[in-house]
């Protein structure tokens, strides 16, 4: 493998990783605004049950009201009725106390329903209480669980662009470090990542077959092998490909066999 190769294959293990923690670092703000406009909403769906309940109430003293006056004027035409001296002043009382009777209940059944709303509604109340109640507390716990979060995301960013830093620096030292860099940085822009591990003579990025000229190539690891003085790339997707026998040994699974990039990151 070509010795810059072997660091980009690093290289790249700490850009996925920062860029892992970038995006998380910007999704958690998002995630908390989800979770603040929930517990807003729990706020408002509350208000709109206070509301009704403060409609039903204004809606049940007015029967009550009403229910009183006309309580009053049914006794005031029985007391007309008693002091009548003639059948038709009497009948038409008597119709006038049915019809003021019939208004009392009307008004009374409907004041019952009232009530019953009013029930449902303090039982909606309660339910509303609770989810305010429970989203507050879900705010709460996942605003210090982001805010942790966050701080261990920034610490650890700074850590891997540290190293990012050291690695390209290190990089660059070599004679063809520049280029090199300057290759990875092109391929990673365009396609998100630029080195590929060829497995079982295959692309791991497009998942082509490599022609067996590349493939032998690629797994010739002695000093003057191409793969050694040149960055091969995959002929389909363009991905700067590497071979790393602990990755390509089925034949012997139980063999314990470091790989070239755990080598690398130790011997930092
Ligand atoms: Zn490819």
């Amino acid at each position: 493998m070509h010795p810059d190769l072997a660091r980009l294959v690093v290289l790249q293990t700490h850009d996925i990783e920062a860029k892992r923690l970038r995006d998380q670092i910007a999704a958690l703000p998002r995630q908390l605004a989800t979770l603040e406009l929930k517990s807003a909403a729990t706020v408002g769906q509350r208000a709109v049950v206070l509301d009704l309940i403060a409609k039903e109430d204004a809606l049940r003293r007015r029967q009550e009201s009403e229910i009183a006056d006309r309580k009053q004027k049914l006794a005031r035409t029985q007391k007309k009725i008693d002091a009548a001296t003639n059948t038709v002043q009497v009948t038409a009382l008597e119709h006038e106390a049915a019809f003021a009777r019939a208004e009392i209940n009307r008004l009374e059944d409907a004041e019952l329903e009232s009530m019953e709303r009013g029930e449902a509604l303090d039982a909606q109340l309660a339910l509303a209480d609770q989810a305010v109640a429970d989203a507050a507390a879900t705010l709460e716990r996942e605003r210090a669980r982001i805010h942790e979060l966050l701080a261990r995301d920034r610490a650890a960013l700074a850590e891997v662009d540290a190293l990012r830093a050291a690695l390209r620096t290190q990089i660059a030292q070599s004679d063809t470090g520049e280029d090199s860099l300057s290759t990875y940085d092109r391929i990673s822009h365009s396609k998100g990542t630029a080195v590929a591990q060829a497995l079982n003579q295959r692309c791991s990025a497009c998942q082509m077959m490599l022609r067996p000229q590349r493939w032998n190539d690629l797994r010739d690891n002695s000093a003057d092998s191409p793969s050694s003085q040149t960055l091969m790339t995959c002929e389909n997707c363009g991905h700067l490909l590497y071979y790393d026998p602990a990755r390509d040994s089925p034949q012997r699974p139980t063999v314990q066999v470091e790989s070239i990039a755990a080598q690398i990151v130790r011997s930092l």
